[in-house]
């Protein structure tokens, strides 16, 4: 049975940890931490989550694009949970675009991220797969890697003045959009 878990928030080190590989995706435990995960990320309105923000410092983390109240412009897709990911090529264009992260309540910035990535990881079933994926999606990957390598999408910002409240964000960004 899923569970929802607590997550942890910025000022907790759990978050600034490099995670560890996963070597046995088939072990009950690692089974059990992808649906908690993804039971969290679903009601917590998220587009992502990443083990370490529910204090399990793994290479595991949850990609699941949906237009909710949170991101009402983004993409439909499967929720997907995706094991030791690597970026093996990039594009050299970046775009900037609005993240919140769970971990980090009441504060959007406006980040610069590869516009087009290739990746690879295995799912939860064992397999390798290999996906190009742009925009968005390409967006919610690059912040929940992070995630996995201690940093944070604050880290990422080019000026304090990208930062803004959720609160601004909801009434001047998506209502303009
Ligand atoms: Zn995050």
């Amino acid at each position: 049975m899923a569970e929802l878990v607590p997550i942890i928030q910025l000022g907790n080190p759990i978050l600034r940890q490099q995670a560890s590989l996963i070597d046995d995706i088939h072990n009950p435990d690692i089974q059990n931490l992808i649906e908690d995960l993804m039971a969290t990320v679903a009601q917590a309105n998220g587009v992502g989550i990443a083990a370490p923000q529910i204090a399990e410092s793994y290479r595991l983390f949850i990609v699941a694009s949906r237009p909710n109240p949170r991101y009402p412009n983004a993409p439909e897709m499967a929720p997907t949970a995706m094991i030791n990911p690597k970026i093996i090529a990039h594009s050299t264009e970046v775009v900037k675009g609005w993240e919140g992260c769970l971990s980090v309540p009441g504060i959007r910035g406006f980040v610069p991220r590869y516009q087009k990535i290739q990746v690879e990881y295995t799912d939860r079933n064992s397999n390798l797969q290999q996906q190009e994926l742009t925009d968005f999606v390409a967006r919610i990957f690059q912040h929940e890697y992070d995630h996995l390598e201690g940093i944070l999408f604050v880290d990422r910002l080019e000026s304090n003045q990208d930062k803004i409240s959720e609160q601004e964000y909801q009434e001047r960004i998506v209502n303009n959009t």
